[in-house]
């Protein structure tokens, strides 16, 4: 089946959906631009009428105020639609990677840093929404508002159209200085703080190896240093925040101050910047507006080029191989039916990185209700062998066949009926005991968690529970012996063909190992059991096999 994983395709299909929403942000924006520009215009002709000696009258009073509620009102609502538009980006982005994410085959995890996979999730989409919400649609409206103000000042005053136009991009440099300057700060905050924030539970977790190793000082010593990276950081923030906004008033007074000394020093100096006075105010109020769009700008280039960034990061992760499509074709009867054995392993070679080979041509099958033992020195390939029969690698060459089709091509709603796997040690959900058994799969019903509990002998035990099978399980509800047998009542929940062991008694005490081996015993009654252990399991275990 194929997925729609271009990030283009993603973009359009969300841009398409909001097609009406889109349509109102462009006109809100148009709104916003051309409402901006005339409230300066009617105050000019409102001063020139009182210079004239005449009264502005209410009318044009009514029309200014107005103009200025229309004026933050669309700029407000550009804002608010320009956010929810983001939004939706955020989310139509989030949900493919997420769809991605469990497409993926296993050896992507084992080659990747399961954090920078949620960076991509988190940081790298927000930098997404922060293209669209203050990147590109708030620069072009932002260059928009620029050029218009210009261009008025241009038609009110030749000389200081000239004056702004030259000292614009001196302005833009500074505000860009400044930035980058502020920018570099608030990433070393930011690096500071998340050591600040690490540090914290990795002191609880450690606390007891701190406490006997007598490393309370050098924690605390390391907690400091980053505290003070941090305060230092957001220091040099501040300054550069602080003078940045003084210096842009004093240059906005210079322009209008050089005008107004451009125009009193008559002859053609008078022509270049000589206005009326309404118009001498509604320039100065323009002036004003100028610099706060140029400034914008400047962050706006900045999210533009750590978006561009946060793409290409979700572009190589969208484009990230799938796994192997399964054969959806396949139903439990056929492979049921096939009469192949259990599982088969040929000539089977595999390696993780592809160079280091872990396995080098393992032959051997099991027959259906046959119970084998694997053995083998410790990183022979014995978990490995399992997690090619679960379908979660590939080999690089030879066959892993389970009831007579490749692994890999079992579908995953197959999969639970067909391999109880029971891991060395137990892998808690967050949920009520139930559902650690169940998880969640409505194909097993309470009575089908209620049987494993009793076949693994934890019935009682969970019955004696504040709220029974409804108690919500944490680490220390159940001791590690429990933990296992609740393992593999989770593993049986499904009644599966075939049981996958992985050495589940290796961390057991020899009365709990006793439990565990009675309990699976009881399991492993009519169904292929394939384990590993440096024991066997079962006085009448079958053959064993080695590994390596
Ligand atoms: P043990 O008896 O100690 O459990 P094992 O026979 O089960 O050992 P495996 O866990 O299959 O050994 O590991 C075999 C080799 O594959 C080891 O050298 C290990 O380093 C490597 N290996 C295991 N899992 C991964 C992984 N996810 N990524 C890369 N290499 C791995
Ligand atoms: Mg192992």
């Amino acid at each position: 089946m194929k997925h729609k994983t271009s990030l283009k395709a993603i973009l359009l299909t969300t841009l398409l959906q909001a097609k009406a929403l889109t349509v109102v942000l462009l006109l809100t924006i148009i709104g916003a631009i051309v409402f901006g520009l005339l409230p300066p215009l009617v105050l000019e002709r409102a001063v020139d009428r009182m210079t004239a000696g005449e009264a502005p009258g209410l009318p044009l009073a009514v029309l200014y105020f107005a103009m200025l509620g229309l004026s933050g009102l669309f700029d407000a609502g550009k804002e608010f639609l320009i956010t929810v538009l983001g939004q939706r980006i955020t989310r139509g982005l989030r949900s493919a990677m997420c769809e991605k994410l469990s497409r993926l085959p296993a050896q992507y995890y084992t080659s990747q840093d399961p954090g920078a996979t949620v960076s991509r999730f988190v940081g790298d989409v927000d930098t997404v929404e922060a293209l669209f919400a203050s990147g590109i649609v708030s620069m072009a409206v932002d260059i928009c508002k620029v050029c218009s103000i210009v261009a008025v000042i241009f038609v009110k005053s030749r000389g200081l159209g000239i004056l702004l136009l030259l000292l614009t991009p001196v302005l833009f440099k500074l505000t860009r200085v400044f930035q980058k300057r502020m920018l570099a700060a608030h990433l070393d905050n930011r690096k500071a703080v998340s050591r600040v924030t690490h540090h914290v539970p990795e002191t609880i977790r450690n606390i007891r190896m701190i406490h006997v190793m007598a490393r309370e000082s050098y924690m605390e010593q390391r907690y400091g240093e980053a505290l003070e990276d941090s305060f230092r950081a957001v220091e040099r923030s501040n300054f550069y925040d602080a003078i940045y906004s003084p210096i842009i008033t004093v240059m906005s007074a210079l322009v209008v101050a050089v005008m107004m000394l451009c125009a009193s020093l008559g002859g053609s100096w008078q022509a270049l910047f000589g206005m009326t006075v309404g118009s001498a105010v509604a320039v100065t109020n323009y002036v004003g507006k100028v610099f706060t769009p140029l400034e914008s700008i400047g962050m706006e280039i900045q999210n533009i080029q750590s978006a561009m960034a946060g793409i290409q990061r979700i572009r190589e992760f969208l484009n990230q191989p799938e796994q192997a499509d399964a054969n959806e074709t396949l139903t439990a009867e056929t492979l049921q039916g096939s009469g192949a054995p259990a599982v088969a392993l040929e000539d089977l070679h595999f390696s993780y990185d592809g160079k280091q080979e872990v396995l080098h041509g393992c032959t051997w099958q099991v027959g259906r209700g046959e119970t084998v033992t694997l053995t083998g020195r410790t990183g022979a390939g014995k978990s490995t062998i399992f997690k090619l029969l679960l379908g979660l690698y590939q080999p690089d060459s030879g066959n892993v066949s389970v009831l007579g089709s490749p692994a890999a091509e079992v579908p995953a709603k197959l999969r639970r009926h067909l391999f109880g796997y029971v891991e060395q040690s137990f892998r808690l959900v967050p949920g009520t005991v139930v559902e650690q058994i169940s998880l969640w799969d409505d194909r097993i019903s309470l009575s089908d968690v209620v049987s494993a509990a009793k076949l693994v002998g934890l019935h009682d035990v969970i019955c004696a529970l504040p709220k029974g099978y409804d108690t919500p399980c944490t680490e220390s509800l159940f001791s590690q012996g429990q933990f296992q047998l609740l393992s593999i009542a989770r593993a049986v929940a499904a009644d599966p063909e075939i049981l996958l062991l992985d050495e589940i008694t290796a961390n057991l005490d020899a009365e709990t190992e006793h439990l565990v081996l009675d309990a699976l015993q009881k399991a492993a009654e009519n169904r292929t059991v394939v384990s590993i252990s440096h024991r066997l399991y079962s006085k009448s275990a079958g053959r064993q096999t080695a590994i390596g």
